[in-house]
């Protein structure tokens, strides 16, 4: 409605200016003043808007992996390509990047954490799943990996199948135990696992020998590396990331895949894979 006032305004402020101009008027005729103020008026739509209303966008991002949510021990501040792509969303909800609140989320308590309604979204390595889909909403991806595992470098591992009889850790609520299991399962060999609430805890485990690997996502596998530890060349399972929110939140998953599709188009997202060494 606002839209469709400002566009009469526009029209009738252009036909004035020609009419004036046709009058034999010395003056040259100016542009119409409306037609910028018509397109600096963004309408967003309700789901959006609500959320604008607010004043700040609550995102849950990854804390611990290098390159798309990384927290700053001693600042606090976080960094990352999923960082900016919170910032993005916000710029485009006309909110600014002070008005971001970053919450540190892993794989566990980021679903139940857009269900009790303390995000809006999650921007945190966040893979696309039929059966999260049914969870959740998801956005088109941003981005793709593959999950790889980390051995200790005086381990002999230097391949999935050099796993057989051996304990993998992995991250509960992850994609990874399956995709560890489908791939062994089409080697032939058998691998047993041991489950954690976070990374550290599965890094600490295979430092103390309590499991043979670590198993995840290699973007989220590359911020635990050491001098000691490596991550095997295989790498399997891929993973599409997309932004996350609450199921029924579809003018959202809409306005986030508009964002993205114009970032895709204008160069936008590969400045931003590049910028954080991504590409
Ligand atoms: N990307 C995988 C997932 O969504 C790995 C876990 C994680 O993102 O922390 O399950």
């Amino acid at each position: 409605m606002k839209k469709t006032l400002l566009v009469l305004l526009a029209l009738v402020l252009a036909f004035g200016a020609i009419g004036l101009a046709g009058c034999g008027s010395e003056e040259p005729a100016e542009e119409p003043e409306a037609t910028e103020t018509e397109e600096e008026v963004v309408e967003l739509p309700a789901g959006v808007q609500a959320i604008a209303d607010t004043g700040k966008l609550r995102v849950g991002v990854k804390a611990d992996v290098p390159n798309f949510g990384l927290q700053d021990a001693a600042t606090g501040e976080f960094e990352g390509m999923e960082i900016d792509l919170a910032y993005a969303l916000a710029e485009r909800m006309g909110l600014s990047a002070e008005d971001v609140t970053f919450e540190a989320v892993t794989a566990k308590t980021r679903g139940p954490l857009l269900d009790n309604g303390q995000l809006d979204v999650v921007i945190a390595t966040f893979t696309i799943k039929p059966e999260r889909l049914e969870q959740w909403n998801f956005s088109d991806p941003y981005y793709q990996d593959e999950v790889g595992l980390l051995v200790k470098k005086d381990s002999g591992i230097e391949s999935l199948a050099d796993l057989d009889g051996k304990v993998v850790g992995v991250a509960q609520g992850a994609t990874s135990k399956d995709a560890v299991l489908a791939e062994a399962t089409a080697a032939g060999i058998t691998v047993e696992f041991l489950e954690f609430a976070t990374y550290p805890e599965i890094n600490a485990a295979l430092e103390s020998g309590r499991v043979d690997a670590f198993s995840v996502d290699k973007s989220i596998l590359s911020g635990y590396v050491t001098e000691d530890s490596v991550i095997l060349p295989d790498g399997f399972s891929p993973q599409d990331y997309g932004i996350a929110s609450k199921l029924g939140t579809d003018e959202l998953r809409d306005f986030i895949n508009e964002m993205l599709a114009e970032m895709e188009e204008n160069g936008e997202m590969d400045a931003l894979l590049e910028k954080w060494g991504l590409s």
